[in-house]
C-alpha cells in the first residue's frame, strides 16, 4: 500500500508543467485529488491562474519555430523515444491512473497504458507521412502543389474519463504535425497528463513543446480557449461545455475540434448470436464503469430475442465483481467521483417512476460503502423519449428496448441528438451492410462494440461534435493546407490578364 502512493511523490514540485518543468500554480485556490475507491485525498495542488496559462502559451510559442522547423524524421525519432519512455514508466502510469480515476488496475494495465504507447508509436510513424495532392500543372501554365503546415500553438482541453488517453489523443497528432501545445486536463484527474508530458521531456522532446496547465474549466479553460496566441482549440468533453467552448473560440476565429458526448445504440437483429450480443452489451456498457463516450447505452433488440437478451444481460451483470481497483479479481471500479456517482443514481431513481430497474440500481454497501461505487444496472420499459434513453448518463447503466421491423430498429437507434458510435449485431450481411450505411455515427461496429485502433479515426457527428482524433485523418485538424502556385510562362501579358486589359 505504501509503495503504491510513493508514485505521487513525482508531483512534489506542483501540477503545472510549463517549459519542461513542474511547478506550482499561482492561483489562490487549491484542489485535492480524491481516490474515488476510498474517498481519501491523494494529492493537493495549487490550481493554475490565467497568468500560468499566459506563461504556458508563451513557452509553447517560443518552442514552435524549432519544433515545426525540425524535419519529420527528427520529430518521428523523438516521438519513438517518447513511446519507449512511456513503456519504461508503464507501471507507474497505470498506478497513478487507477488511483486518481478509480479504474481497475487490470484496465489501466491492459488498455489505457498500452493503448497510449501504441498511439505514440503510431504517431511517430505518421509524422513522416503527411499527405496531400500531387504537384501538377493543373492550369497548364502553372505548377501547383500543397504544403501541409503546422498551425502554431494548440490549446486543448480534456475530460476525466480517460485522463491519460484523452491527453494523448490531443497531444500526439498536434506535435507529430509540428505544432506545440498547452493542454488543460480535468482538475480532478491531472496526474497522468503530467506524467505524459514529463515522459516527453525525458525522451528529448524540447521544452515548451508540451505544456500542462491544471486548473478550473471556467477560468483556466476559457482563458486558454480565448487566448490570442492560440490558433486552434481542441476540446473533448460534454456537449454542454463544448457549446460554451465554441462560443468563446469564435470570438478569436479559432479552428475548432470538438469531441463531445455520446449515447451509443447497440442494435440486435433477430438472427444475431444471442450469447455474443449479451456478452458484448455487458462489456460495452460497463467498460470504464460506463464512463466511456462510446459505451453501449441503448440496446435495441428485435422482439423475438428481447426477453432472452434481458434475462441473459441481467445474469451477466450480476456476475460482474465490483470492488477495489487494485484487487486482481475486480471487474468494475468506482465512478470517478461521488458527484458522478450521485448523478448516475439520480437518473436511475427518476427512471423508477416510468420504467423497470431489472438489476443493480444501487450503490453497494459493506466494504465498498466509502467509495463512489454503483452496481451494473439494466433498465427496461422506458419510452424512446424518456430521459434515460435520450440523455448521456455516463455510468454503468444500460437501457434495453424492443423493436419490430428493421426500419424501426434503425430509426430508433438514430433518434437522439448524439452520433458518436453504434453497433449492429446480425449474421446477415445485407442487414449488417445496411446498418453501417444508415446508422448516424462516427463509428459503426458489426458484432462488436468498443475496440479502437490507432490507425482508424475517432470522432462524431450531430451533437457529438466534429473532427477526428487518432489516425492520419487527425492531421486534417492539426495542419493547414497551403496552395503554392508557380507561373511557368515567364511572359508579362498573361492569358488571364485579358479580364483587365481586353485585347490590348
Ligand atoms: P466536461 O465537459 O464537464 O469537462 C471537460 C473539460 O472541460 C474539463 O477539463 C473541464 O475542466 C473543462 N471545462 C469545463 N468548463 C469549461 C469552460 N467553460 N471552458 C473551457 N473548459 C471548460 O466533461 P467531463 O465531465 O470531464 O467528461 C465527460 C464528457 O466527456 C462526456 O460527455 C463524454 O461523452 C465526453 N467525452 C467525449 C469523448 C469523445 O471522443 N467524443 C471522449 C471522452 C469523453
Amino acid at each position: 500500500m505504501g509503495n503504491r502512493f510513493q508514485v505521487i511523490d513525482r508531483f512534489a514540485d506542483g501540477a503545472q508543467y510549463i517549459g519542461g518543468r513542474l511547478r506550482p500554480g499561482t492561483s489562490d485556490r487549491e484542489h485535492t485529488v480524491i481516490n474515488p475507491a476510498t474517498g481519501e485525498g491523494i494529492y493537493t495542488y495549487r490550481l493554475a491562474s490565467t497568468a500560468d496559462v499566459d506563461e504556458a502559451v508563451a513557452a509553447a510559442k517560443a518552442a514552435f519555430p524549432g519544433w515545426s522547423g525540425a524535419t519529420p524524421g527528427e520529430r518521428s525519432d523523438a516521438i519513438h523515444r517518447f513511446a519507449g519512455v512511456l513503456a519504461d514508466w508503464a507501471e507507474d502510469i497505470a498506478t497513478v491512473e487507477s488511483l486518481q480515476a478509480g479504474k481497475p488496475l487490470r484496465l489501466t494495465t491492459e488498455f489505457d497504458v498500452p493503448g497510449t504507447i501504441d498511439n505514440t508509436a503510431f504517431f511517430a510513424g505518421a509524422a513522416r507521412h503527411l499527405q496531400g495532392q500531387a504537384a501538377a500543372e493543373y492550369s497548364g501554365d502553372h505548377t501547383s502543389y500543397v504544403r501541409r503546415e503546422a498551425l502554431g500553438v494548440i490549446g486543448s482541453i480534456a475530460p476525466w474519463n480517460y485522463p491519460l488517453q484523452m491527453a494523448a489523443w490531443k497531444i500526439l497528432p498536434a506535435i507529430a504535425a509540428g505544432n506545440t501545445i498547452v493542454l488543460k486536463p480535468a482538475e480532478i484527474t491531472p496526474l497522468t497528463s503530467l506524467l505524459f508530458a514529463m515522459a516527453a521531456t525525458e525522451a528529448g522532446i524540447p521544452d515548451g513543446v508540451i505544456n500542462i496547465v491544471s486548473g478550473s474549466g471556467r477560468v483556466v479553460g476559457e482563458h486558454l480557449v480565448g487566448h490570442p496566441d492560440v490558433v486552434m482549440t481542441s476540446f473533448t468533453g460534454s456537449t454542454g461545455v463544448g457549446k460554451r467552448v465554441a462560443e468563446v473560440a469564435t470570438q478569436t476565429v479559432k479552428r475548432l475540434h470538438l469531441e463531445l458526448g455520446g449515447k451509443a445504440p447497440f442494435v440486435v437483429f433477430d438472427d444475431a448470436d444471442l450469447e455474443a450480443a449479451a456478452h458484448g452489451a455487458v462489456a460495452a456498457s460497463l467498460i470504464n464503469t460506463g464512463q466511456d463516450c462510446t459505451a453501449a447505452t441503448r440496446a435495441y433488440v428485435q422482439r423475438p430475442l428481447f426477453d432472452a437478451f434481458v434475462a441473459r444481460v441481467a445474469e451477466l451483470m450480476d456476475s460482474v465483481r465490483v470492488g477495489d481497483p487494485f484487487a486482481a479479481t475486480t471487474d468494475l471500479g468506482p465512478l470517478v467521483s461521488f458527484a458522478q456517482r450521485d448523478s448516475v443514481a439520480g437518473f436511475v431513481e427518476r427512471a423508477r417512476d416510468y420504467a423497470t430497474v431489472v438489476c443493480g440500481g444501487e450503490a453497494p454497501g459493506g466494504d465498498l460503502k466509502d467509495g463512489a461505487y454503483y452496481r451494473p444496472t439494466l433498465i427496461t420499459g422506458a419510452s424512446q423519449d424518456s430521459e434515460v434513453v435520450q440523455s448521456e448518463i455516463f455510468g454503468p447503466v444500460l437501457v434495453a428496448l424492443p423493436f419490430d421491423s428493421d426500419d424501426e430498429g434503425i430509426q430508433l437507434a438514430n433518434d437522439t441528438p448524439y452520433g458518436l458510435a453504434a453497433s449492429a449485431w446480425t449474421k446477415d450481411v445485407f442487414r449488417a451492410n445496411r446498418a453501417t450505411r444508415e446508422l448516424k455515427a462516427g463509428c459503426v461496429w458489426v458484432n462488436d462494440h468498443i475496440p479502437i485502433i490507432s490507425e482508424m479515426p475517432h470522432g462524431g457527428t450531430k451533437a457529438s461534435g466534429y473532427g477526428k482524433d487518432m489516425s492520419a485523418y487527425s492531421f486534417e485538424e492539426y495542419t493547414q493546407v497551403k496552395h503554392v502556385m508557380f507561373d511557368n510562362t515567364a511572359v508579362a501579358a498573361k492569358d488571364w490578364h485579358r479580364t483587365i486589359f481586353g485585347d490590348r
